[in-house]
């Protein structure tokens, strides 16, 4: 059998290695000049800036193994032990998150109100656990206003660019939503989890990167991939005929060719779908409809000496609450990993925008700049102009897991029935980290083994 595969995101060069390594010939078609989608980490003027991804976390087994199976194990960088602290803006002030028992009791980032009621989760009743509820009920519900304001909403809007209120627990939390239903309460859920470790607790429960930046990891994946991956290629037309799959694509040249496949696995963004002339009677539009809110990276390097703030952390994350302030949050990337700014100077990534702000994250690079500075002035105490600044826009940045999202699950299941061969994998089905969109293209890659020895056997 042979396998196309769209877009040279991780998903879709994960589900390639994944095939390919099984003896399966796989074709990687990519629209843009480079693979890796929203993985790139760039080197400029000593900087090392990452456009999207800054760090990775063992979500899964699967990251692991691949960066074992890639021989990328010596260019692993962990996050510095002085980047444990996360700081939580509250009342104009980074505070950091409490790390044990003893920090819980003594933190100002919550009233004795609101940590007494934190301690009062076990004793809240599941009975009314709704089956499509958004995040910002369910915490408030089960853990208190305080700890939605200072905890989870500057959380979600770190991770998703997103809104609790907008962000459907059973979908972009499905962990707690299961522990709830499971376990009748998180605390007991935890405890249960704790307990059960399926890795018997050798995962790596750590953050890190690479030397040369996350770049590395799709980088190595499509050396390993060889000359199956064609880039400036982007797939326009997709259409089943006499159990092939035909692929129209734009080649470098501007030619139309026509590709032909036993199956397809798309891996591109949701709203990159009506970009290709897919002839279906399942309606796309609730695809099409998934929010992606934009998102500016802003990478700005200083003199350390100009900043008054100690940096001793991973990181500042911004609550809605605090709306004094523009920003979702910074990264204090050269405090994070080694080798992320000259010497005696300091990286500072902020991300601004998303569905908080989305003007902001749309906004030019002069107005951003001066809206961040005046923002991380006021936080972190910075005096003087970055000395390097690197601005990158993403306008369709993160899928947003709404309370439609069950929906869209539904619509592309009924895709992927309705059309033999055909697959999806990205950040929209099972998590957007990058350790789970590799999940979702090895599933995506095991889906099209099943189906074509399903045809094969003539089994169902
Ligand atoms: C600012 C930002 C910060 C993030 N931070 C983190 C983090 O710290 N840690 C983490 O784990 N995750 C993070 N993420 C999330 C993570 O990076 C993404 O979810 C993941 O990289 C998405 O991979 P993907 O392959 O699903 O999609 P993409 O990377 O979007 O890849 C899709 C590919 O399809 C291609 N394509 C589109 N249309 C066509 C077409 N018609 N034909 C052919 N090709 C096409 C695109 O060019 C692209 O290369 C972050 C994301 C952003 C935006």
């Amino acid at each position: 059998m042979s396998v196309g595969i769209i877009g040279a995101g991780i998903s879709g060069l994960t589900a390639a290695y994944h095939l390919k390594q099984a003896g399966i010939p796989v074709t990687v078609l990519e629209a843009t000049s480079a693979t890796g989608g929203m993985i790139r980490s760039e080197s400029i003027d000593g900087y090392l800036v990452e456009h999207g991804p800054n760090s990775l976390r063992d979500t899964n087994d699967l990251l692991p193994e691949i960066i074992r199976d890639l021989n990328l194990t010596e260019e692993i960088v962990e996050a510095s032990a002085s980047a444990r602290k996360r700081y939580v803006v509250k009342h104009g002030k980074p505070e950091p998150l409490p790390s044990s028992p003893l920090s819980f009791l003594t933190t100002s980032l919550l009233s004795t109100r609101g940590k007494l009621r934190l301690l009062m989760e076990p004793f809240v009743r599941s009975g009314n656990a709704q089956e499509n509820e958004t995040v910002a009920s369910f915490v408030r519900r089960r853990l208190g206003r305080e700890i939605l304001d200072y905890a989870v909403d500057p959380f979600v809007g770190g991770i998703f660019a997103g809104d609790p209120a907008d962000l459907s627990v059973a979908h972009a939390f499905s962990r707690l939503h299961q522990m709830e239903k499971e376990h009748g309460s998180l605390f007991r859920g935890l405890i249960h989890a704790f307990r059960n470790r399926s890795d018997g607790g050798n995962r790596s429960r750590s953050i890190y990167s690479f030397r040369n930046g996350l770049e590395t990891l799709p980088r190595a994946l499509t050396q390993a991939l060889g000359d199956c991956v064609h880039v400036n290629t982007p797939v326009t037309s997709l259409r089943l005929d006499d159990r092939r799959w035909h692929v129209a694509t734009r080649e470098p040249d501007g030619a139309t060719e026509m590709r032909f496949f036993d199956a397809v696995i798309s891996t591109i963004p949701l709203h990159r779908l009506p970009g290709i002339d897919l002839t279906s009677e399942i309606d796309l539009a609730p695809l099409e409809r998934v929010p992606y809110p934009p998102v500016s990276v802003l990478a700005m390097g200083f003199d350390r000496s100009d900043i008054d703030h100690p940096l001793d952390g991973f990181g500042m994350l911004v609550p809605k609450v605090e709306d004094d302030y523009s920003l979702l949050g910074c990264l204090f990337s050269s405090t994070l990993f080694p080798n992320r700014a000259p010497e005696g100077q300091v990286l500072l990534t902020t991300f601004a925008g998303g569905a908080r702000h989305p003007k902001l994250g749309m906004e030019e690079t002069a107005e951003l700049r001066s809206t961040v500075l005046q923002d991380l002035d006021e936080l972190l105490g910075i005096r003087g102009a970055p000395s390097f600044t690197r601005h990158i826009q993403w306008q369709r940045a993160i899928p947003q897991y709404t309370l439609q999202h069950g929906h869209v699950k539904a619509v592309l299941d009924r895709l992927e029935t309705r059309h033999p061969g055909l697959h999806f994998a990205g950040n929209y089905r099972s998590g957007i980290s990058v350790g789970d969109a590799m999940q979702s293209g090895v599933a995506a890659a095991e889906e099209t083994m099943h189906s074509a020895r399903s045809v094969v056997t003539g089994a169902s």
